[in-house]
């Protein structure tokens, strides 16, 4: 679990807010959740045999004996809570929500035990149209940053439930015949959850699963029109994907569209954005039926690509304007309120006080790498003048309305 320092938030700021104006530019609202949920909600959802809930899972007992965990995704607390507060009964709902996640794996580089993500979440359609708007929205996340040529769409249809048992079957007969060649992990997945077995790594059930059956060819009638629609649209939009026959989502609640954007910037923790469909899950969780679609991405992968490629803008480094400072001892009462005036007269200015000694101060306020320095002086007759430098230029003895013009000139938001 990581602290974030000083020196990085700008960098998440930065991500955080670009994330927050595309989300808004297609509609979407955010949603809380706490960060605590009962055990039972992720056992529920996630599946009971899945990495996540079998050994990643922050669990502990309250002082009522009640089993609660540490949110190791958003999905499941979104629909919950969209259950417990009456939004997804006959109606449709965009939604978003950022926070800390919490999974107890091996940390690495791209890998935490406490990881932030953006969750967005489509309830109540269940057209492919949808599926679509939520793949150009992250499309236009990845242009907004700079980063779309380093990131790759992969995509994939799961079929129907019903397709995907028929489907599962025959995997599971096929690798039954080519058991002593898995490897252990997938061997144990075979009969808790064959799927998974789709997305080992492992060299020598690679090579079995060449010749295993495909989930393409036991889609569905409607998942395959679906499908079908999805890729029309997004090729109409000019956004390049790869087919990936061999990509199931670790989690067991997807159906239809599962689609995942990777880098291969960041090493073996490539995959920035993951998700898809999950039409059973409100059910699943107690509620009506809903159609649903969404994805979550991860910020530490995206802030350690947007430094790989070094996309931060400088600007976006900076957390002040202007330093502002007294030039001779005794008028520090006027530096605090000249502080205080022009933070209230240049809308959006941002100033950070000098509030030490004095000695070589010009070289000290330079060392603070402020955009802009301003050193006051008081004259006999008790006016105040400023000193100004900024972008390599100096200006003398400006009195404070000539300062605040000039900074409104230059930081005025
Ligand atoms: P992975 O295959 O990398 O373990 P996942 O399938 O477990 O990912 P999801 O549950 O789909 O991941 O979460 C969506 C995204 O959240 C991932 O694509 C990744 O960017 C990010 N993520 C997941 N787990 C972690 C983690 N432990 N640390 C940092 N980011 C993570
Ligand atoms: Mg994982």
């Amino acid at each position: 679990m990581n602290d974030i320092l000083p020196e990085h938030t700008p960098v998440w700021q930065y991500l955080e807010a670009t994330i927050k104006r595309v989300v808004g530019a297609y509609g979407y609202s955010e949603i809380r959740m706490p960060i605590v949920e009962q055990t039972d909600l992720f056992k529920r959802s996630i599946g009971e045999v899945t990495d996540i809930v079998e050994k990643e899972m922050y669990t502990f007992d309250d002082r009522n004996g009640e089993s609660l965990t540490l949110r190791p995704e958003g999905t499941a607390c979104c629909v919950r809570a969209g259950e417990e507060h009456g939004l997804l009964y006959n109606q449709t709902q965009r939604l978003w929500y950022m926070g800390p996640m919490f999974r107890y794996e091996k940390p690495q580089k791209g890998r935490y035990r406490q990881f932030h993500q953006v969750g967005v979440e489509a309830f109540g359609m269940a057209s492919a149209d949808v599926d679509a708007e939520l793949i150009l929205l992250t499309a236009e996340l990845w242009r907004q940053l700079g980063m779309n040529d380093a990131v790759t769409l992969q995509l994939n249809s799961l079929g129907s439930n019903e397709a995907r048992a028929r489907y599962r079957d025959a995997l599971v007969t096929y690798l039954r015949e080519h058991f002593d060649a898995l490897d252990e992990d997938s061997q144990r997945r075979l009969d808790s959850n064959p799927l998974r077995v789709l997305d080992s790594k492992n060299e020598a059930t690679r090579v079995i699963l060449e010749q295993a059956p495909v989930l393409t060819d036991y889609l569905d009638e409607e998942s395959a029109r679906d499908f079908a629609q999805l890729r029309e649209i997004l090729d109409a939009a000019g956004i390049k994907y790869e087919v990936n026959p061999y990509l199931v989502r670790g989690l067991d609640y997807y159906c239809k569209t599962v689609f995942e954007w990777v880098t291969d910037a960041l090493g073996a923790q490539g995959t920035v954005c993951a998700g898809g469909r999950y039409d059973g899950l409100v059910k699943q969780l107690g509620g009506k039926p809903t159609p649903a679609v969404g994805f979550a991405m991860g910020l530490e992968r995206l802030i350690l690509l947007l430094e790989a490629m070094e996309l931060v803008p400088v600007s976006a480094r900076q957390t002040f304007d202007v330093y502002l400072a007294a030039e001779h001892k005794g008028i520090q009462t006027a530096v605090m309120l000249m502080a205080e005036e022009l933070r209230r007269t240049v809308p959006g200015l941002r100033v950070r006080t000098h509030c030490a000694g004095l000695k070589n101060i010009a070289t000290k306020a330079r060392q603070t790498g402020a955009p802009a320095i301003i050193l006051l002086k008081q004259l006999d007759g008790g006016e105040l003048q400023g000193s100004l430098w900024c972008n390599d230029e100096t200006e003398y003895d400006l009195v404070p309305e000539q300062l605040k013009a000039r900074l409104l000139v230059l930081f005025g938001a």
